[in-house]
């Protein structure tokens, strides 16, 4: 599954801007706007932070509040903060070999920033990679994390995967099911505030839930722990 599944992404791989760098601070930046925000409207943040402040040094002395101005749009304003913080203790004492010292890194970001900065085998788990593991069953590695994360946004979507184009379809278990939801869904629910009052009443439940973005975005505001890839409510 792995080859079909790279030379599929090096077929059709997003061209993202924040994959022509393994820049750690520029990475960084990239992951935590994209916890909570859409693709398409990272990217010309993504490029107007960087003009603004280039290196971890230069996040580092801004004022809390320039970060907070230049975060607005994006939305809860703490992984600004947290950005901000961390950039501090970076220009302070350099990057840590444990990547979750910094405020705000849980282990998803943690584990893409040691995939794409520092080139470690490290396979973040995020909605799209945890779906495509349950479905097919296969266990990747860290070569394949941004082939999964296109695999998962555009071909193994949540509820009607597009199978018929998938290169794994061969040896996919899952392939040709259906995944609707139980009923019509509002504009309100499917919406990430529901998403994550969702994730969150399957974690007290003793349920792990596979929507991964709620899980990371619940772990920062301290409502989950997440322990190698477990959720559990904090102790
Ligand atoms: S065959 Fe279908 S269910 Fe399996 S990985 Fe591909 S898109 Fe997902």
């Amino acid at each position: 599954m792995k080859e079909a599944l790279l030379a599929w992404f090096h077929a059709n791989g997003r061209d993202l801007p924040w994959r022509h760098t393994n820049d750690p601070y520029e990475i960084l930046v990239s992951e935590v706007m994209l916890q909570q925000t859409q693709v398409e409207r990272v990217v010309p943040r993504w490029h107007t932070w960087l003009e603004k402040w280039p290196t971890v040094d230069a996040l580092a002395a801004a004022s809390a509040g320039d970060v907070i101005v230049a975060w607005q749009g994006l939305g809860y304003n703490r992984r600004a903060l947290n950005l901000h913080r961390a950039a501090q203790q970076v220009a302070a004492h350099g990057w840590p070999g444990d990547l979750t010292e910094l405020p705000g890194v849980g282990p998803y970001t943690a584990g893409a920033v040691a995939n794409f900065a520092f080139g470690r085998d490290v396979l973040p788990i995020d909605v799209n990679v945890r779906r495509i593991q349950e479905r097919t069953s296969e266990q990747f590695d860290g070569s394949c994390t941004q082939a999964l994360f296109d695999l998962g946004a555009t071909i193994c979507l949540a509820r009607i995967p597009r199978c018929g184009a998938c290169p794994l379809a061969a040896e996919c278990p899952s392939r040709g099911q259906r995944y609707e939801p139980l009923r019509k869904q509002s504009k309100f629910e499917g919406s990430f505030r529901q998403r994550r009052a969702s994730a969150l009443r399957a974690v007290a439940a003793g349920e792990q839930p596979v929507d991964g973005d709620a899980l990371v975005s619940l772990e920062r505001d301290g409502l989950v722990v997440l322990s190698d890839g477990v959720a559990s409510l904090p102790g």
